[in-house]
Parts: structure tokens; C-alpha cells; sequence
């Protein structure tokens, strides 16, 4: 994935260091061999201490950075694990059953719906960690043409209905476009991933009451807004930003109860983006709600 990029930074940050140590030698010992010029002297060791101190400052930064990147690459692979044996332990079982024991008709047809249900939950952990990774290349979009985004956007609420068993009213939709459609230029299944990711997010972090409302407007003559509003469990002012990065996730005792492997908006992101627009987040804090919008240039 981006190794390269972090080999690079890290022998970057190595020869920083060590140009550092070899500033500091040479500090003392210009120190003693310059004693008699006391001036230049004070703005050599003005100049150097300010390098140092700045040099320091820079290197403490790239190492607490480093440190937190690899516990949320710790806490990445246990939620995978997680993701990819539950299911798989559920299959078992099942399978265990349906092979030691007489089951009903009507049981062996439920068994069947909830392996049939497990699978679907490992292949769209399969599906979002393949996602992620081609969404860390920047490579341009390979099928592009002009959509309808009211239809996608339809479509993926039907979808989410249908897969999460949820009443008509929790779901709303609204299209304020005026006369027009609302038409972008741009990869439909990329589009639909990145909608979906959103209808999940805003249905898993409700919780039991889901009062999703999604609306589809024209934001100028260029741009069109998508907008996912949720009035679940809300996000701290000082994480907005953070939730697109790559496997951060919401840290705090409540959340443990939600599942997941902080891929979701990454993969949103890079899609909105390699899409000429931009997606950003707003809450008015925990218990509040969140409200996700995806802004992107018209065809
Ligand atoms: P995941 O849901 O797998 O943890 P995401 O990348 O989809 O990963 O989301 C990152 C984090 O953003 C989540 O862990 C969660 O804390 C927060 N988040 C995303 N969507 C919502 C939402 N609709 N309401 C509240 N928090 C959200």
C-alpha cells in the first residue's frame, strides 16, 4: 500500500536525527575550540539551539504519530479478526447442528437464512478491506459515466431497508433539485459503495431508534449535495475530521458496543474525492445526531 511513502519518511526522520546528534558534537565543540569569539559564538549557539530545539519538536511529532498509527493498526486487525471468525463460528454451529441432529423443515430453513446472513456479513468485511486497499492508490475512476444520483441514492435506501428489516417512516428521502436531475459523471459502484457506507453507518449508530433522513439537492449551478442525517449517538466536536482517516474509530466505553473497522469513511472519502468533491461531518456532539454530507460537481 503506501510502504514506500513510510520507508521514505522513516529514513527521512533517521538521517534528521542523526544530522541532529552531529549539530549537537559540533555545538560543543565549537563551543571549546571558538571559546575566544564570544559573539559569534552567542549567535552560533542561538541559531543551533533554536535548530535543535525545532529539530526535536519535529522528531517527537513524527514518533507519537508513528505510535499512534500502529495502535489503531493493533486494534484494525483485532476488529477484522473479530469481524471474520464471529461469522464463521456462527456457520460452524449451524452447520454442526444440521449435520449431528434432526431439525425441522422449518428450522433447517431458518439455519439456512442466518448462514446465508453470516456469509453476506464476512464477504462485506472481505469486500471493505479489498475496498480500502485499492482506494489508497490514487488511481483515476475506470468506468465512468453520467448517473442519476436520485436513483443510486433510492436504490441504496431500498437496499438498506430491505437488509436491516427497517419500517418505511425510519427511512426518509427527500429531492430538492427543482426542475433538473440530479446528474453527476462518475463510476455508479464506486457511488453506490460510498452511499451505502453512509446509510450503514447512520443505521448502526442509531441504535435501537432509527430516524434516518437523506436528501439529494442542488447546492449551486455546479454542485450537488448529498446529505445523510441520523439522530443516533452523535460525535465529538474534536473528531469530525479524524473519522475519514483510515482505521481511526471513535474511541470511549459506549462505543465498544459498536462494532466495525474504521474503513467505512476512508473508503467515502477516497471515492468522493477521485470524484472531484468532498465529504465532511457535522454533530453537535455525543447523543446529538450526525449529519454527513457529500458534495459533488454536476455533469
Ligand atoms: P467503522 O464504522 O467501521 O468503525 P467508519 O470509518 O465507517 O468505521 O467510521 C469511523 C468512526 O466514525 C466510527 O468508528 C464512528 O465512531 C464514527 N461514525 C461514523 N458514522 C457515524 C454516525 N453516523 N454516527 C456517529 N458516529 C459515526
Amino acid at each position: 500500500m503506501r510502504i514506500g511513502g513510510r520507508r521514505k519518511s522513516v529514513i527521512f526522520f533517521l538521517t534528521f536525527g542523526i544530522l541532529l546528534v552531529a549539530l549537537a558534537l559540533a555545538l560543543n565543540v565549537g563551543w571549546i575550540l571558538l571559546n575566544w569569539r564570544q559573539v559569534a559564538l552567542l549567535v552560533l549557539g542561538i541559531v543551533f539551539f533554536a535548530l535543535i530545539i525545532t529539530g526535536l519538536v519535529l522528531n517527537t511529532t513524527f514518533l507519537i504519530r508513528e505510535i499512534r498509527r500502529n495502535e489503531q493498526h493493533d486494534a484494525f486487525i483485532n476488529a477484522v479478526t473479530h469481524e471474520l471468525k464471529t461469522p464463521i463460528a456462527s456457520i460452524r454451529l449451524y452447520l454442526e447442528t444440521l449435520k449431528t441432529r434432526d431439525v425441522s423443515e422449518a428450522q433447517r430453513k431458518e439455519f439456512y437464512d442466518i448462514m446465508l446472513a453470516d456469509s453476506d456479513r464476512l464477504l462485506q468485511t472481505v469486500e471493505q478491506v479489498l475496498h480500502a486497499g485499492r482506494a489508497s492508490h490514487k488511481q483515476s475512476l475506470a468506468n465512468v459515466s453520467v448517473i442519476d444520483l436520485g436513483r443510486v441514492v433510492r436504490e441504496c435506501l431500498d437496499l438498506t431497508r430491505v437488509r436491516y428489516n427497517l419500517n418505511p417512516d425510519s427511512l426518509l428521502y427527500v429531492e430538492s433539485m427543482g426542475e433538473a436531475r440530479p446528474r453527476v459523471a462518475g463510476d455508479e459502484d464506486e457511488l453506490r459503495a460510498a452511499v451505502s457506507n453512509l446509510l450503514e453507518n447512520a443505521v448502526k449508530y442509531s441504535g435501537k431508534e432509527v430516524h434516518i433522513s437523506v436528501e439529494v439537492a442542488a447546492l449551486d449551478d455546479r454542485r450537488l449535495a448529498v446529505r445523510v442525517a441520523d439522530r443516533g449517538v452523535g460525535i465529538p466536536r474534536g473528531q469530525l475530521k479524524r473519522i475519514f482517516k483510515r482505521f481511526y474509530r471513535v474511541q470511549g466505553g459506549f462505543m465498544k458496543r459498536f462494532k466495525g473497522t474504521g474503513l467505512g469513511l476512508f473508503i467515502v472519502r477516497s471515492i468522493v474525492e477521485k470524484h472531484g468533491g468532498r465529504v465532511f461531518a457535522e454533530s453537535a456532539g455525543l447523543g446529538q445526531g450526525s449529519t454527513f454530507t457529500i458534495h459533488l460537481p454536476r455533469a
